[in-house]
């Protein structure tokens, strides 16, 4: 009997938002959160606090977007993962593909930055994840597996969570078909089995990618896809709001 893995819905707002907008989005969020399945909110870095405090004891849990590998030091500009405990973060995004893309993130360092929140105890939610043209070429199984192999180096990895999100479904309105996605989650989720199959068993796995309100449904009833990772369509509440109902 394969355990009972906790479901979850992440909004990632990346860089949008205001205080008005956390300021009516929290409380809206809230309203609909079900102990059933987690709705976490990923903020940007200057909203994170208010999001955290907005959320006390509406059920919505805090997630930043990033983290930095070290506990401290003269790293202008980052944060560490014990800073995102003290404001009442719950996860952090490691790895996401805009990170590696735009600041040029390697496994290396998404393996650390998973680290770090591990040991602080935040969760991270790394995100893994092949390209189009990687795709193409069949190399999908041997792209993933190598990013796989990067957390796995990471003591506490155990307790982190894993995102797949092809690079070209991010934004793109071109969704990884259900069974597709299904077929590469259960294809993570095996080769995590062959390190841990306990492990591996108990793992969320979250689909991301041009997630919307009419591809929800059919993703989520997928038996390895544990949850959504919602870019565009959580920026508003009455396209989010079907996403979460429908886990
Ligand atoms: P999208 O973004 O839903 O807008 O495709 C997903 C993500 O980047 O996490």
């Amino acid at each position: 009997v394969s355990p009972r893995r906790r479901q979850m819905v992440v909004a990632n707002w990346k860089m949008h938002g205001s205080f008005d907008f956390c300021r009516a989005m929290i409380p809206a969020l809230g309203r609909a959160a079900q102990d059933a399945v987690e709705l976490v909110v990923c903020p940007p870095a200057p909203f994170l606090a208010t999001v955290s405090q907005l959320a006390l004891g509406t059920g919505v849990t805090c997630s930043a977007q990033d983290v930095a590998e070290l506990p401290s030091g003269a790293r202008t500009g980052e944060w560490s993962a014990a800073m995102l405990a003290e404001v009442g973060c719950r996860y952090a995004l490691v790895g996401h593909s805009e990170r590696r893309q735009h600041h040029y993130e390697d496994d290396a360092l998404i393996a650390g930055k998973a680290r770090a929140c591990l040991l602080a105890g935040i969760t991270p939610i790394v995100c893994i994840g092949e390209s189009a043209a990687e795709r193409e070429r069949g190399e999908t199984e041997q792209v993933l597996c190598n990013q796989l192999d990067w957390l796995m180096s990471t003591p506490l990895w155990r307790q982190a969570i894993v995102a797949y999100e092809p690079r070209w479904a991010i934004g793109t309105n071109q969704a990884a078909t259900p069974e597709v996605a299904q077929a590469t989650h259960a294809l993570i989720r095996a080769y995590l089995a062959q390190c841990d199959a306990q492990a591996a068993a108990r793992m969320p796995l979250l689909y991301g990618g041009s997630v919307k309100a009419d591809n929800a449904q059919q993703l989520l009833a997928m038996p390895d896809i544990d949850g959504v990772l919602v870019g565009g369509a959580s920026l508003d509440i009455a396209a989010f709001l079907p996403i979460y109902s429908a886990a």
